[in-house]
């Protein structure tokens, strides 16, 4: 399973088992996810020094540490990215998708037998992805211009 040009954002309280409350993803499913090809990070309302302890805890160096309304400027650190941030909570999914990242709720993961990557793969193989989504017009615009044009 790949997630080959994935910037995976994670939120912490409630998303990772480290957080509180703790949260079904572990340090595992995070070295999964960049061994899969993801580039991995976290945003969360936690100041970003206590991000990076989370991070060194896990012996793990992530990409990008923002809070949660710091996800755009991440977005425009990596643009071509397939942007997803997994979280629990609505803030996660107000934030995430104001920044143009897709969202994904942590309770609803599943597959058997668990790996994150192979849990993210109904979402990878029906992603936008960026390239495709600035040669597609969205169906408004395009109405928009055929209105232009009638006009
Ligand atoms: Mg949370």
């Amino acid at each position: 399973m790949r997630l080959d040009g994935v910037l995976l954002s994670l939120d912490i309280d409630g998303t990772l088992d480290c957080g509180n409350p703790s949260g079904r993803l572990c340090r595992q499913d995070a070295l999964a996810a960049v061994e899969a090809g993801a580039l991995i990070g976290s945003a969360s309302d936690r100041t970003a020094s206590d991000q990076v302890r989370v991070w060194a805890g896990w012996r793990v160096t992530p990409t990008f540490v923002v809070p949660k309304h710091g996800l755009a400027e991440v977005a425009a650190r990596f643009p071509g990215w397939s942007r997803l941030h997994v979280g629990d909570g609505f803030v996660d999914w107000l934030e995430a998708t104001r920044a143009g990242f897709d969202f994904l709720n942590v309770a609803d993961l599943a597959a058997t037998p668990w790996s994150l990557p192979a849990a993210l793969q109904p979402w990878y193989q029906h992603r936008d992805q960026p390239s495709r989504r600035r040669a597609t017009p969205h169906p408004e615009e395009e109405s928009d211009a055929q209105l232009r044009l009638s006009m």
